[in-house]
């Protein structure tokens, strides 16, 4: 079953696909009225969210078909404390297709491997959020009429922000892409981002706290919202809540071309002045984000049929005994309080070998690095 739970599950051909489609979308949305009719989508959201639930459901209103789900934890049965697993196993019945976001960790994946329907990640905790950045790549993609070749300014809180650990994942993997992290040290990105993805790839970056300094270089900025909801201590938010704000006078020495991005909600990141500025593309981002919803709920639905004429195939268990194993089962423990297996306690802990030369091995839910 193809299911979309961190953005490199597609190549770089099939997000071309996706932003074809959606393009396609934008120019004749009469000619994908009906193409979902019949077709349920159930929106599982454990975590609050405007943008993301609605335009899922927007998105699959607009494509004929239609929606259930729920948009708190509290009025499912993960309130009775029903696990993610069992709630895939009993949504696969009633719908077609699933977009779940949840505040630990690896739950979508849960998901995925519990669910006989596809599974589309719409934000685990301070992990991913693959579908925003579907809508931040077209929005570069129309904006700058490329993906690669370019200097690309990431703000704010990184090492929660979900939507920057899925972006930089996406952009590394085009051409002449270079990076500048701007953060407070308290908020860095995450080592499984940072050395696994960037360093990994020999991707050029910068790390600094200095925005303005950087300012000059970019052609795309992403701003970001200190992430409130994932602070174990309220102090550190409120000294952290205001370090980056984006006004006017910020933006002088800013290329004339550059492209400002944000995944909203906006707190005070950037201030009302600079909506008037012709750089500011977050509110088309957001209009983007439907177009690229709809070519995903296309794609995955279409391929979930082929993959059930599949289904016979033969499986082929491989097991390999080395001394670094691909995978380990119930060996190591995962740390991480946000991950999952923090809260369902039945989850085999699974790590994968992510670094053979350096024996490193992260959890395959929530990527935390095994102590
Ligand atoms: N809407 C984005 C997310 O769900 C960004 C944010 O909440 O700050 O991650």
């Amino acid at each position: 079953m193809r299911n979309l739970i961190n953005i490199l599950d597609f190549s770089t051909e099939e997000l071309q696909g996706l932003m074809d489609t959606a393009n396609d979308i934008i120019d004749h949305p009469e000619t994908y009225r009906e193409r979902c009719k019949g077709k349920k989508l159930a929106t599982l959201f454990f975590e609050p969210s405007t943008r993301t639930r609605l335009s899922f459901e927007a998105a699959m209103y607009e494509l004929g078909g239609n929606v259930i789900g729920f948009s708190e934890a509290q009025s499912s049965s993960a309130a009775k404390g029903e696990s993610v697993a069992d709630t895939a196993k009993v949504i696969s019945c009633y719908a077609d297709i699933i977009a779940m976001r949840h505040p630990k960790e690896g739950a979508p994946l849960v998901a995925s491997m519990n669910a006989s329907i596809p599974v589309i990640n719409a934000g685990d905790g301070g992990h991913n959020h693959p579908t925003q950045t579907l809508a931040d790549l077209l929005t570069i993609y129309r904006e700058k009429g490329r993906l690669g070749n370019m200097t690309v300014g990431f703000c704010g809180d990184l090492k929660y922000g979900r939507t920057v650990h899925s972006l930089i994942n996406a952009l590394a993997r085009y051409e002449g892409i270079k990076i500048v992290l701007i953060s407070p040290d308290e908020l860095k990105l995450p080592s499984y981002v940072k050395k696994d993805i960037l360093k990994e790839r020999g991707i050029p970056y910068e790390q600094t706290t200095d925005l303005e300094a950087f300012m000059p270089e970019l052609d795309v900025l992403y701003m970001t919202r200190v992430q409130r909801e994932r602070f174990p201590n309220q102090d550190d938010y409120l000294r952290l809540k205001d370090s980056y704000i984006l006004t006017p006078d910020k933006l002088q020495n800013a290329k004339s071309d550059l492209i400002i991005l944000h995944p909203l909600p906006r707190v005070n990141e950037i201030s009302v002045e600079v909506d008037k500025d012709p750089r500011a593309c977050y509110f088309k981002q957001v209009l983007y984000g439907k177009y690229m919803r709809m070519a995903l709920i296309l794609k995955l639905l279409k391929e979930a049929q082929k993959s059930y004429a599949l289904s016979c195939d033969d499986i082929t268990v491989i097991e390999k005994k080395t001394d670094t194993p691909e995978c380990l089962v119930n060996v190591l423990h995962c740390n991480n309080p946000r991950c999952i297996t923090s809260t369902e306690r039945e989850l085999k802990h699974i790590f994968k070998l992510t670094d053979r030369e350096n024996r490193v091995y992260r959890c395959l839910y929530c990527e935390a690095k095994a102590e």
